[in-house]
């Protein structure tokens, strides 16, 4: 087995997107967002349905020209979070499991981020475009590892509240 790693800032905030994407309900696609200001996590969301109504996974799809509209996407869901809960998000950094739509790299720009980290491509190109005309810049990384790193029994303080049973 490999070494854990220590995660880097950038690593470790993809993998909170990735662990936000869990949340998602529309099985043709997970996508996660966590909106990072200063290393400090601002907002977070996932695709899904608006409150209340059903999920993809429970009553299908609503597609309409080959997507699925049902839900909103992860970014559009931060960015709401962030919203109703009067966080200023300008200036953040967005990390997303997938490259936005062009709607949501649209709403990103539009709310003020200026950067976006990505480890997976998908299928609506504009949004690279947008982006560098608004010059946020985009990283793109490979994908961080998939595990949480957390054995109870490497560490020696859970150990002896083991003992003490
Ligand atoms: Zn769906
Ligand atoms: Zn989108």
């Amino acid at each position: 087995m490999a070494e854990n790693k220590r995660p880097s800032w950038d690593e470790y905030f993809l993998k909170l997107a990735m662990l936000a994407s869990e949340r998602a309900t529309c099985p043709r696609m997970h996508c996660g967002c966590v909106l990072v200001k200063d290393r400090f996590v601002l907002a977070t969301g996932y695709n899904g349905s608006l409150p209340g109504q059903p999920h993809c996974e429970d009553e299908g799809c609503l597609i309409v020209e080959n997507h699925c509209v049902r839900t909103n996407h992860a970014e559009i869901n931060a960015v709401v979070q962030a919203t109703r809960h009067g966080v200023n998000i300008v200036g953040s950094t967005a990390y997303i499991t997938n490259m936005s739509c062009t709607t949501c790299a649209k709403a990103l720009i539009a709310a003020g981020i200026k950067r976006v980290v990505v480890f997976s491509d998908f299928h609506d190109t504009l949004a690279t475009q947008f982006y560098s005309q608004a010059e946020v810049e985009v990283v793109k990384m490979d994908m961080p590892n998939k595990e949480i790193q957390y054995n109870l029994m490497n560490y020696s303080s859970a150990k002896k509240t083991e003992k003490s049973k």
